[in-house]
């Protein structure tokens, strides 16, 4: 009888793999980005056509590969990470199985472009369904680019299987998110269908959390920190009045990446408890780092589960972690600092008390007492502050004056150290810790760095948070209106009139709304949400004004003016007193922007001193 058994040709078998690495175009978006890291790459560019299924393209600044590297990428078990299997427990690359890419060619149409640095020209291959259609030399930029075409083109069955582009969308987004996440030291760019979802530049970590989830989620965030020496956690948790009702913003990475593990997921939940209501979820981004030795991620296929060595450790450093952090948070020790009473620290939190949540911590509880106790000892971050602050009034305006309340208590009941983990203002390493922030002159915002000391300019940081507030929303054209009571009629010359006219769609994109325009007048019946009324004839004026005075230059964009404009008349002024909770988010908030340092008009809005230049001064 003639034998029955034979090996699977070369193509199939890629076939098969692939079932495994690729499920959807997500999976294709997660293998093309951590080559792109694994590549050292700092700039990175995603670009999605029909949530994947036409077209997922990687093109990266990274390394690139040889001629024959980039012939041999498609192999399968073809990899450059890992040459025994004990490099396996040594892993610090995201790829090692040498799989994906003979994955993906054996189920897809593929062109790749790569060059190394020092050549001058680089090799081109186009493979479809794990055959080689072409192979030239190319002219291309350093680094390597990936396009996956049709993705399932040969297994109908498969790309029939494939959800609606809104769900596949949703998921290479997830997946895009997972990553940028993990990589804030490097720059990303999204683009769908040719609009840009994402614009990331290299940032801090905050900063990268803040971009993705938009503005708001700055004041959510409280940071944890700790080092052990089994292991050492960054990042944020989410205030508890701030937990969702969905899963969305629930983060581990262990040692960059991505890692779903419900046991830890549960050591977090711990930390909360008492704290949220029911079926509600924490938000978290945390960062854990552990020697890859004594974890193995080499359990699942597509490698976000994780096992660990002694997992009941790691759960009691997370569980108190978090526990300290917001034990911190929520009831905060008073500082000497903030009890002077001739700092502008008005503390108008008269309605607040009651809804401050109750915990009991013990902030003597040292789990790590015995190996460890001076990492918590000198535990930098912290941040506490009175759980239902108007956070928002920063972005419009401040309207909550509440200095006249100021009075009323003595600081002893509320008081807010502020939050020590500002951002990145030099370099990643710079970026330190101030412990507290103060107001000088009721114009400027002192605060602390790691290497030296942070002088912010109110007014002008506030332009710029509000400049980019404007602009974001005039761009993505999602403005709240807030309606006016009454109408507001408004007297204004030809000219003027032209110029309101033309800038009418603009105006509305912030939230304005005009209903009629006669020769003189025009009636307001609707403003940008937290616009004061007895502003808005002030900003139109102010508009105005600039809008004659500016010579349109080139690039003249009403936008942008009409932002900076708005900016300009709702920013705090200078003497504005701004309490403790105010001026910390004044600091975030400008460093959560994409650029901090200058005001919308181009003019320094903070300046430092660094400890060195204090020394030179007191030789
Ligand atoms: P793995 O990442 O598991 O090694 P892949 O199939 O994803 O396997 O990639 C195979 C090899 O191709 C990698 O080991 C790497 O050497 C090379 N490679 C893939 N993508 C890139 C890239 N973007 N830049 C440089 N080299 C790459
Ligand atoms: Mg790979």
């Amino acid at each position: 009888m003639a034998d029955i058994i034979h090996l699977l040709p070369e193509h199939v078998a890629n076939q098969i793999a692939a079932g495994e690495v690729v499920q959807r175009p997500s999976s294709v978006v997660k293998e093309l980005l951590e080559n792109a890291i694994d590549a050292d790459a700092t700039e990175i560019k995603l670009i999605v056509k029909d949530a994947g299924k036409t077209l997922v393209q990687v093109i990266d600044n990274g390394k690139g590969m040889s001629v024959t590297d980039a012939r041999l990428s498609f192999e399968r078990h073809a990899t450059s990470k890992i040459k025994a299997a004990e490099d396996l427990f040594q892993l610090n690359t995201k790829g090692f199985r040498g799989e994906a890419l003979a994955s993906i060619a054996a189920i897809a149409h593929v062109e790749l472009k790569t060059k190394q640095l020092h050549q001058d020209l680089g090799t081109a291959i186009e493979i479809e369904g794990s055959e080689v259609k072409s192979q030239d030399v190319s002219v291309t930029p350093t680094g390597t680019s990936v396009a996956v075409k049709n993705l399932f083109f040969n297994i109908p069955a498969r790309r029939n299987f494939l959800k609606s582009d809104t769900v596949e969308l949703r998921h290479v987004t997830d997946e895009f998110h997972r990553v940028a996440l993990a990589h804030p030291n490097i720059a990303f760019n999204f683009y769908h269908n040719g609009s840009e979802l994402f614009n990331l530049p290299k940032e801090n970590y905050r900063q990268r959390v803040v971009h993705i989830f938009g503005p708001k989620t700055n004041e959510k965030l409280v940071p944890v920190e700790e080092q052990t020496e089994v292991l050492k956690i960054s990042g944020f948790v989410g205030k508890p009045e701030f937990s969702k009702k969905t899963k969305s913003e629930q983060f581990f990475f262990v040692n960059q990446r991505f890692v779903k593990s419900p046991y830890l997921n549960h050591a977090v939940n711990a930390a909360y408890e008492g704290l949220l209501k029911d079926r509600y979820h924490p938000s978290y981004f945390l960062n854990l780092t552990v020697d890859p030795k004594t974890i193995d991620i080499n359990i699942h296929p597509t490698k976000t589960e994780i096992k660990f060595d002694d997992e009941h450790t790691l759960y009691a450093i997370i569980r108190s972690s978090i526990k300290h952090s917001l034990g911190q948070f929520n009831i905060a020790p008073v500082l000497d600092f903030e009890q002077q009473s001739q700092f502008n620290t008005p503390y108008g939190y008269r309605h607040r008390q009651a809804s401050t949540p109750k915990i009991e911590v013990d902030r003597n509880f040292n789990p790590f007492k015995d190996e460890n106790s001076h990492t918590l000892g000198q535990r930098q971050s912290s941040f506490r502050q009175g759980p239902t602050a108007k956070w928002e009034s920063l972005y419009v305006g401040l309207e909550s004056k509440e200095g006249d309340n100021l009075s009323q208590h003595n600081s002893d009941e509320f008081t807010f150290e502020t939050q020590s983990k500002t951002h990145s203002i030099f370099s990643d390493d710079a970026v330190e810790t101030s412990k507290t922030t103060f107001q000088l002159q009721q114009k400027y915002i002192v605060s602390t760095l790691k290497s030296g000391m942070l002088i912010i300019d109110q007014n002008r940081a506030h332009q710029r948070i509000l400049y980019e507030n404007f602009l974001k929303h005039m761009t993505l054209k999602e403005a709240t209106t807030q309606q006016l009571l009454f109408p507001l009629h408004l007297n204004v010359t030809p000219s003027e009139m032209k110029i309101i006219r033309d800038l009418k769609s603009d105006l509305e994109d912030t939230g304005f709304v005009f209903t009629d325009f006669s020769k003189i007048e025009v009636t307001v019946t609707g403003v940008p949400i937290g616009v004061p009324e007895s502003e808005v004839s002030i900003i139109i004026e102010q508009l105005i004004s600039d809008v004659e005075n500016d010579v349109p230059e080139a690039n003249f964009s009403a936008t942008d003016l009409l932002a900076k404009s708005m900016a300009k008349s709702l920013a705090i002024k200078n003497g504005q007193p701004l309490n403790n909770a105010e001026q910390e988010h004044m600091v975030n908030s400008l460093f959560a922007c994409k650029d901090p340092s200058v005001s919308p008009t181009n003019r320094p809005t903070f300046i430092t001193m660094a400890i060195d230049d204090l020394e030179k001064r007191f030789m």
